[in-house]
């Protein structure tokens, strides 16, 4: 049996019958490894796969796989590492559930405080946010059902409320669900209120509000939940109103600059209960992101044979890793360029046109923990280790490189940078950052990966 063309089948199958982001989110990645005994092993690129597939396609993807082979087969979903360890696994093992929602109407959206230009069309979804995009979709296809909370965390102007929004649009646009989005001091005013006495004129019940607003809903978006912090009497409110809602299986979308453990200015009731789901953190993209970001903002703008490919590049590659910064100097680019009359955007154009956001960029204070987290996660060590004292080689090999990647990318000091990396001596940083010069000088395969992480941390 040829299961690559089995596969490819099933795939061209199905393509038609789900929508193109379904298809794409959950299906692209796929790979049928084989069938045997009458169980399809299939290869799937993220652990979200697996519960997505089985709770939600099993039934298809049985029913086509058994149009072509003309066989019913079992499930089991594999991630590439578990290839080898390859027995049979009865957890994998599919049950049958059919459960498709189907509803129709239309809500209204004025009431859910949602901004239609956010969805998960508009999203690129690259390394550093699939998984939190990938949890997105799961929640957006089954409210309430797979992961609640839904706890999306990360630095500013990574996506998190674009994220948000797309997902609140989603149920709205595929649903009769009631959803509401409030940031998190929205949620604090709309309590404070009901500290007032009813209005006697109107008639206005600001108690009644609050509890038709907030327990009337179906999915709770809250964004920036870390505002919360020091407003102690609303905390205990946002508990009661999300114990109600998760009581009654409704969804609850939270995000923050931080992981629910971090969020040490919440009470511990609260911060247990966020990871009763799941906590997706959203990363800074990576030079490949940002430059395909650039891109498809441009396409957007109408903007696409106007902007050459070394005019995204440079966006791209100096303009730091916060998106909303990125979509800023598009727009100063494109004002710039019709200030000026230009008829074409080139590099030099651009290289004056943002001449003063990027020189701000370079040399942010948090520069040096940027570089850290950036070669930390391509060696797969903890910051906290990048930043010890600890001799072990495969951790002091990559300590030597982001001290060198300091040296030569920002413009702090021999001592400060040693202050970064567990309190060293200025001379052992100056040591290690010749030993990485010299040893780029010899070594390929080094200079490549030095190349790579200077793309990555978005300043050269
Ligand atoms: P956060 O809430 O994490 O601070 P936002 O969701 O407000 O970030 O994102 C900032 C801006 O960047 C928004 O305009 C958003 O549309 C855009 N953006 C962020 N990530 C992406 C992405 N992956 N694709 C397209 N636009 C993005
Ligand atoms: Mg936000």
């Amino acid at each position: 049996m040829n299961f690559d063309s089995i596969w490819s089948n099933f795939l061209s199958d199905i393509k038609d019958e789900l929508s193109s982001l379904a298809f794409k989110t959950w299906f692209e990645e796929t790979k049928l490894l084989k069938i045997e005994n009458s169980k399809a092993y299939i290869i799937v690129p993220m652990p979200i796969h697996k519960k997505h597939l089985t709770d939600n396609y099993s039934s298809l993807i049985v029913e086509r796989l058994n149009n072509i082979t003309g066989s019913n087969c079992e499930l089991v979903f594999l991630l590439n590492e578990e290839i080898e360890e390859l027995v049979p696994k009865t957890e994998n093992i599919v049950e049958n559930k059919n459960e498709i929602e189907n509803t129709e109407e239309l809500n209204e959206v004025a009431q859910s405080n949602l901004k239609p230009q956010y969805t998960f069309d508009n999203f690129v979804v690259g390394n550093s946010n699939k998984f939190a995009h990938a949890a997105a979709l799961s929640v957006a296809e089954n409210p309430g059902k797979m992961y609640n909370p839904l706890f999306l965390y990360g630095e500013s102007g990574l996506g998190k409320t674009h994220l948000m929004h797309a997902i609140g649009n989603y149920i709205v646009k595929n649903s009769t669900k009631k959803v509401l989005y409030v940031t998190s001091e929205q949620f604090i005013q709309d309590f404070i209120k009901t500290n007032r006495k009813d209005d006697l004129e109107t008639n206005f019940n600001y108690v009644e509000f609050f509890k038709n607003k907030y327990r009337n809903i179906d999915v709770l978006i809250i964004d920036d939940i870390q505002f919360l912090g020091g407003a102690t009497k609303t905390q205990r409110e946002f508990f009661h109103t999300f114990n109600n809602l998760y009581n009654d299986s409704k969804q609850i979308i939270i995000s923050s600059d931080r992981s629910p453990n971090d969020l040490k200015v919440l009470e511990d009731r609260l911060r247990t209960r966020f990871t009763w789901g799941l906590e997706v953190n959203i990363f800074p993209p990576d030079f490949e992101l940002r430059s395909e970001i650039v891109r498809k903002k441009i396409i957007s703008e109408g903007l696409e044979n106007e902007i050459p490919d070394d005019v995204i590049e440079y966006i791209a590659s100096n303009t730091g890793t916060n998106v909303r910064q990125l979509e800023g100097a598009i727009t100063r680019l494109v004002a710039y360029s019709s200030m000026m009359g230009s008829a074409e955007i080139n590099l030099d154009l651009a290289v004056e046109a943002l001449k003063d956001s990027i020189s701000r960029g370079i040399g942010e204070k948090n520069d040096v923990h940027r570089i850290q987290k950036i070669v930390s996660e391509y060696f797969q060590i903890s910051v906290e280790d990048i930043r010890s004292k600890k001799r072990s080689s495969n951790i002091s090999f990559p300590r030597q490189i982001a001290m060198y990647l300091c040296r030569v990318m920002t413009n702090e000091s021999f001592p400060h940078i040693g202050i970064e990396f567990g309190g060293k001596d200025h001379s052992t940083v100056m040591h290690s950052v010749e030993k990485i010069e010299n040893e780029i000088k010899v070594n390929k395969d080094l200079a490549n990966i030095i190349e790579k992480l200077k793309k990555d941390i978005g300043l050269v």
